[in-house]
């Protein structure tokens, strides 16, 4: 099976489990696991942050920066397909207690102009919007990139009117890849942004939240307060570390492949959207639905996943430029008998 379904399902390798066992560790919620330490001082120079924090899950890091950026009642604006909005189970609304206010856009990146018209200081009637949340590779729009010019546009009006910003960065280290832009550049223009270890970089979890030393100590207190505190969590800082050492220039790689994915799908007759970083989506051939495609393609030996509307194919460390042109063979067979 070739699997496309989520860089997510890369599994760590034997250098990864070596780091792994080889970790010095320590009780983590004392600040007492020098591997995590080193980790989070590594991932503060990266996005060129006063701190960091280490939380078990991407999810994790979208909770606490709602939680730490908002009081209840307050809204949080962000595009209508965004993870935190469509992928987390309510759980901004059901731990914060905020309000969600979409801004529908075609690719996941809204205008400043978009963001003025919903931006509100609040009143007695109206929720103040506390916090405007961007998505960096936009998942759901199709792994596209924001324009750094937008990226930063977008957070100056944000910041105007009082709103902090932050970055769902699960991908943010793909789009640096396919734009030549550095990681920093990203987190500048933010008052908090994450990295995730357990996708393109290839570990088993594990993700980092950056920002201001006094951003840090209040998502700190909600990462307790939702049951994020861990233990000896060198083993996963040793895998993220590993990751970054090894696995970071090769996420261009990843990109790489998604593109000559695309190019051979719509070489297919597909509707493809273009590929900016590492998935792919297309549209399925007339008269069959994506769930349909979906597990055609799974007979055919690639496995995928569905939207309602799209099939997304995801590239990564555990697929190789050989295992593209095989995907390419066997899902030209699934259109060619449909
Ligand atoms: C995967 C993902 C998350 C969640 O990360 P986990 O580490 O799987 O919890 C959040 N946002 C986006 C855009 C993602 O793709």
């Amino acid at each position: 099976m070739i699997d496309l379904f989520s860089d997510t399902h890369t599994i760590p390798d034997a250098g990864m489990r070596a780091a792994m066992a080889a970790a010095e560790v320590g009780d983590e919620q004392l600040g007492e696991d020098p591997t995590t330490k080193r980790l989070l001082e590594r991932v503060t120079q990266l996005l060129d942050k006063e701190a960091a924090l280490f939380l078990p899950t991407g999810s994790m890091c979208n909770k606490v920066a709602v939680a730490a950026f908002t009081r209840p009642g307050d809204a949080l604006v962000c595009d209508h397909r965004a993870h935190v909005l469509r992928a987390e189970g309510g759980g901004a609304a059901a731990l914060s207690g905020v309000v969600i206010e979409p801004i529908v856009t075609g690719r996941g990146h809204f205008t400043p102009e978009q963001l003025e018209a919903v931006l509100n200081p609040g009143t007695l009637y109206q929720s103040r919007t506390a916090l405007v949340a961007l998505e960096q590779t936009h998942n759901f729009a199709g792994g596209t990139v924001w324009p750094l010019g937008q990226y930063q546009a977008v957070a100056d009006v944000a910041h105007r009117h009082g709103a902090a910003v932050f970055t769902d960065g699960a991908r943010m280290l793909n789009a640096a890849a396919a734009t030549g832009t550095t990681a920093a550049q990203w987190a500048a223009p933010v008052d908090a942004i994450w990295i995730d270890f357990s996708k393109g970089l290839g570990g088993p979890g594990g993700a980092a939240i950056a920002g201001s030393k006094d951003f840090v100590a209040r998502a700190n207190r909600f990462k307790f307060l939702f049951g994020g505190g861990m233990r000896q969590s060198g083993f996963l800082a040793a895998a993220a570390l590993y990751g970054l050492d090894h696995n970071l220039d090769r996420l261009a790689m990843d990109n790489a492949l998604a593109r000559r994915l695309g190019d051979g799908l719509a070489a297919l007759g597909l509707e493809v959207i273009a590929p900016e970083s590492n998935m792919v989506f297309f549209t399925p051939p007339r008269g069959i639905d994506p769930p349909a495609m979906v597990a055609a393609m799974a007979k055919a030996g690639v496995r995928s996943w569905a939207t309602k509307t799209h099939i997304r194919l995801v590239t990564h460390l555990g697929v190789s430029a050989e295992d593209v042109e095989a995907a390419l063979v066997a899902i030209a067979r699934v259109v060619k008998d449909r």
